[in-house]
């Protein structure tokens, strides 16, 4: 079990990470056998005396969090809980309470176990790798070959959608997603004119927040720290293609694809 504490000091979340190739999905055929206020009730009377703030959610990767409030507890479940019985709601309970790690295990089994519906709507997002010019995936999969031994084979990476035609100051020419572990490359990107290697140090860059843990400081995420721009200076055409990008920004600004 993963617990990954970011944010204020008392938040704690349960991450899911598929790790194995999916098994035959459980049969959901059942509805829930609670729905949101069911489950918040329920919860309430196993932690008497606090204040229980429910959100259900389809969050992918993280299926279960808390928050210790004054009153009692923000708590985050992803739906799927909706279809425990009153032992997993016990789990639940315990989890939150102490962050007990034998109710952590058993929560995980539950969550293995139904793991395909987690990941479901993962399959639904629609990649587009195969640009105009570039193909996102043949460039993602060298740089994972060439610098990172192969290991980052569980990134996605997607050209993203241009936001429409208007005038830009500014533009954001990759963004890394931690909770989907997809990378989004802007398509000003995908023109004739862009060397090849302007792409890949942009692409090395999402990768390797992939790698690098943020520092923190005063209680903010600092994910370009010292090791990030060290690491960053691996790749041979960083300082050139960071020089390139300045000297022809005023052309990437002007981009008005027409990526649907
Ligand atoms: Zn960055």
């Amino acid at each position: 079990m993963e617990k990954i504490r970011r944010g204020a000091p008392e938040q704690t979340s349960f991450d899911f990470t598929p790790v194995r190739r999916p098994t035959a999905a459980q049969p959901l055929d059942r509805p829930p056998a609670l729905d949101a206020q069911a489950m918040r009730r329920a919860l309430q009377r196993r932690l008497p005396g606090k204040e229980i703030h429910l959100t259900i959610t389809q969050n992918r990767t993280r299926v279960l969090s808390y928050r210790r409030v004054a009153e009692g507890y923000h708590v985050r479940l992803h739906q799927i809980f909706l279809h425990g019985d009153s032992q997993l709601i016990d789990l639940i309970s315990q989890y939150i309470v102490t962050n007990n790690e034998q109710a952590g295990r058993a929560l995980d089994r539950f969550i293995n176990e139904h793991r395909e519906h987690i990941v479901s709507r993962q399959r639904a997002l629609r990649l587009d790798t195969d640009g105009e010019v570039y193909d996102l995936q043949a460039v993602f999969d060298d740089l994972n070959m060439r610098y990172f031994a192969g290991k980052l084979g569980a990134l996605r990476i997607t050209w993203s959608r241009d936001g429409g035609r208007r005038r830009r100051r500014s533009i954001r020419l990759g963004v890394y997603e931690e909770g989907a572990k997809l990378i989004r490359i802007h398509p000003a990107l995908d023109q004739d004119f862009v060397p090849y290697q302007v792409l890949a140090s942009i692409v090395f860059h999402e990768m390797l927040h992939a790698v690098v843990i943020p520092d923190r400081k005063n209680g903010r995420r600092h994910v370009h720290n010292k090791q990030f721009r060290k690491l960053e200076a691996f790749f041979p055409h960083h300082k050139e293609s960071e020089n390139w990008i300045s000297k022809h920004l005023d052309l990437l600004l002007s981009y008005r694809g027409s990526r649907k």
